[in-house]
């Protein structure tokens, strides 16, 4: 398939999810013009605020071949991805991200994730998302251990 088909094909998957009373999302990870997954938002059927397109595609992925590790593969979303799904993206270390709405077109219908990349450019302590620091002399035992550990899968 080509990158125009791959991107057709989520933007399908998009349309279809609105008439299944879903987001109007979808995704798609490809390799060599091949679907090897796909994903729609499911956050309100499945009552899962993680659940975008975008990670469910990722989620389908790995789980079918096996890894984490994602490199290699493309993903074709029908909308530009929120913090989040751009987040899972990097983790994944896909290859290429290909997106046909905006996050501008999102914004317009009632998905704003603007707020949280500006919050991300706020000092912790601006942010609408009150946050503090507690107990990380405790917490800091796991990642001492996590570098002793000499048979630790790294990712
Ligand atoms: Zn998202």
């Amino acid at each position: 398939m080509t990158k125009e088909e791959l991107m057709r094909k989520a933007i399908a998957l998009s349309i279809e999810n609105v008439k299944r009373d879903g987001g109007p999302f979808g995704a798609v990870i490809a390799k060599d013009g091949e679907i090897v997954a796909t994903g729609v938002n499911r956050v309100t059927d499945s009552c899962d605020p993680t659940a975008h397109a975008e990670v469910s595609a990722i989620r389908a992925a790995a789980e079918k071949l096996k890894t984490f590790d994602l490199s290699g593969y493309e993903i074709y979303s029908s909308c530009e991805p929120c913090p989040m799904c751009l987040g899972a993206i990097y983790w994944a270390r896909l290859d290429k991200l290909y997106f046909a709405n905006t996050k501008t077109d999102a914004k317009d219908i009632g998905f704003d994730d603007s707020f949280i990349y500006e919050e991300l450019e706020l000092k912790l302590e601006d942010r609408a998302l009150k946050a503090e620091t507690l107990l990380r002399n405790e917490a800091i035992v796991a990642f001492e251990d996590w570098m002793k550990k000499d048979n630790k899968t790294e990712y």
